[in-house]
């Protein structure tokens, strides 16, 4: 049968194709508004944009292959995606996936005989502090129980769609007395993410100041003194990170802000874009006159959907009032914005593996250096930092890079947004100084521990990190001292884990979703994942003495020798699990069971 398409769909095809400085970016987007209308990614879509964008058949399936949200086949009208990962596996999610698996009956990603459901097992959704969550084709629903399931599952059947969450679940209105709100403190407001209610809130008067007060050399040093270090991991100073963007090109320059929030444990770019996405907007715009770049981009991870159209909304009004295009408040600098959706694939969070997948190809990381600063976006010299990163921008623009710094602790300015998750009694994002105590982090704000529990374990930056013990809480939460203590901030991903759980299901579970997630372009990262996978899950199924010590030294062998981090961010929580819990392991060998399989939740209570 001919494709059909509809004409809003063919109209908004041509937007897509003349959005992007290259045809090919427009890719991934129309493969997936092509997929939403019509279910799946079929031979003669594939034929179609192949011939729309001036691309060889092979390179559009290559491409499709590549994304997790794109798919060959139908699925049923409702497409059940249940996270397991470790946030959603602490609170309960196999339970409901083992729900959701017999109400439906087949195998995954296949549409139940009516054609009503399909359901798959996915991993982590950004909706960690509203665990356990699932994604209905691309709504969310969060803080689930089994018997909540069920009566979801009856009311699709009957055709009626229970409201979503309006908002990520742990998001904080009323601020904890601890939290000091910079880059939260319009969460809460009625209409926060309209442009009149950020004006009336400071909104872009940081960018007034910038445009019209400030050199791009002040504005660097700005953000210099600040010790802003980026937000999205690594922790590498952003205005140092801008002051290597050259001046001396002729090239355009870029700026993209990495929303393509996938660590496990992390979901605060959600609502700083979905409660305050002028804030982001005008980061980008002072990062764009800091480094002399007149184009942007907001790459956000394909299940933020909602997330993207309230970006988009938020990009046409600032379009309308004159604060995105051209002579941006009368001072001759203009700048576009493009809002750009991601397909599902948790390494186009590595800076240069995402910029190859705004170019319209797979997310496979680039050998660096050249550094994206000075070879980047389509070759030209970039500035990508994380959503967060961009967000504190304009508040220090505003307050002066030394009042952001004194927030803080030497060398690790401000505050962070931090998602606390896992057997606490309100996980939530909470907004902290640099260098807050993880135990008053955990006793005082988040409610202590669940059932009076004992904390056993906290993963503090996302799941790449290692973990720490519970003689650990005392560890100021900033970059410097969580190193001291032999992890890493990370994301601000913060999972409690209290005295019942199960460490090694925990280290099966992050190591499931690394071979998952591998793009396989290197042997140590594709076949050390796969081969500490096979070793972790044989400890469910009568582990060897000899495992113990392997995946150890597995681990260990895979450190550094990767393109990307993918294969240290596999490695290091696995040593450190294996390492600080080597009697659980050696308890699964006596007992020749897990202890999480006598608990039907697994390692929730
Ligand atoms: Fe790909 Fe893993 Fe190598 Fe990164 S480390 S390039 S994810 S195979």
């Amino acid at each position: 049968m001919a494709l059909q398409l509809s004409p809003e769909l063919r109209q908004r095809f041509q937007q897509l194709k003349q959005r992007y400085p290259s045809l090919r970016s427009a890719l991934i987007p129309m493969l997936l508004y092509a997929q939403d209308e019509i279910g799946y990614v079929s031979d003669d879509l594939i034929s179609y944009l192949a011939e729309e964008l001036n691309l060889r058949r092979v390179q559009v399936e290559e491409t499709v292959l590549y994304y997790s949200m794109l798919r060959r086949k139908p699925a049923g009208r409702f497409h059940l995606q249940v996270c397991t990962n470790v946030a959603c596996l602490l609170r309960g999610a196999k339970p409901i996936l083992e729900h959701v698996r017999q109400r439906c009956g087949g195998p995954p990603k296949t549409p139940t005989p009516d054609g009503i459901f399909s359901f798959e097992e996915v991993e982590c959704l950004g909706a960690c502090t509203g665990a356990p969550a699932m994604q209905v084709n691309y709504d969310y629903y969060e803080n689930l129980t089994v018997p909540q399931v069920e009566q979801l599952m009856t009311q699709l059947r009957a055709g009626k769609k229970p409201a979503p969450v309006p908002h990520i679940s742990g998001v904080q209105f009323q601020p904890h007395p601890a939290e000091v709100r910079v880059i939260s403190r319009r969460f809460g407001l009625p209409d926060s993410t309209s442009l009149d209610t950020y004006l009336k809130h400071d909104g872009y008067q940081a960018l007034d100041k910038a445009l019209k007060q400030m050199t791009p050399e002040q504005i660097i040093e700005e953000v210099k003194r600040s010790n802003l270090r980026g937000r999205g991991g690594a922790g590498f100073p952003a205005g140092m990170k801008w002051s290597f963007v050259p001046k001396d090109t002729s090239k355009p320059k870029y700026i993209i802000a990495n929303a393509d929030e996938s660590e496990p444990g992390t979901c605060k770019d959600r609502p700083l874009m979905e409660l305050d996405p002028h804030q982001l907007i005008e980061g980008m715009l002072i990062a764009g006159r800091a480094v002399n770049a007149h184009q942007g981009f907001i790459y956000v991870r394909g299940e933020y959907r909602y997330v993207l159209e309230i970006l988009e909304r938020a990009v046409t009004e600032a379009y309308e009032r004159a604060y995105l295009g051209k002579n941006i408040l009368g001072s001759g600098f203009d700048f576009d914005l493009v809002v750009h959706t991601g397909a599902g694939a948790y390494e186009c969070g590595e800076e240069s593996a995402l910029m190859e997948s705004l170019e319209g190809k797979r997310g496979y990381p680039r050998i660096r250096p050249p550094f994206p600063a000075v070879v980047g976006l389509y070759g030209c010299p970039t500035v990508i930092n994380n959503v967060e990163t961009l967000s504190s921008v304009p508040s220090i623009i505003l307050k002066g890079g030394e009042w952001y710094a004194n927030l803080g602790t030497p060398k690790n300015g401000g505050t962070r947004l931090f998602c606390i998750s896992g057997h606490v009694n309100r996980p939530g994002l909470y907004e902290l100084p640099m260098g807050f105590p993880l135990r008053r982090m955990i006793e005082e704000v988040a409610g202590g521990m669940r059932n009076g529990k004992k904390c056993k374990a906290v993963i503090p930056g996302g799941s790449s990190v290692p973990v720490l013990t519970a003689d650990q809480l005392d560890t100021p939460m900033d970059f410097d001292s969580v190193a001291k203590a032999g992890s890493m901030l990370g994301s601000g991903g913060v999972m409690v884990m209290d005295e019942d759980t199960c460490m090694v299901e925990v280290a099966q579970r992050i190591m499931h979703f690394y071979a998952h997630e591998s793009c396989g372009w290197c042997i140590p990262c594709r076949e050390g994942t796969t081969w500490l996978r096979k070793m972790l899950d044989r400890f469910h199924a009568g582990g060897r003495v000899e495992d113990i010590r392997q995946i150890g030294e597995l681990a260990r062998n895979m450190l550094g020798k990767t393109f990307c981090p993918l294969g240290d961010a596999a490695a290091m929580p696995t040593i450190s699990i294996v390492d600080k819990f080597r009697d659980e392991f050696e308890e699964h060998l006596r007992s020749g069971e897990c202890p999480s399989a006598r608990s039907p939740a697994g390692v929730a209570h």
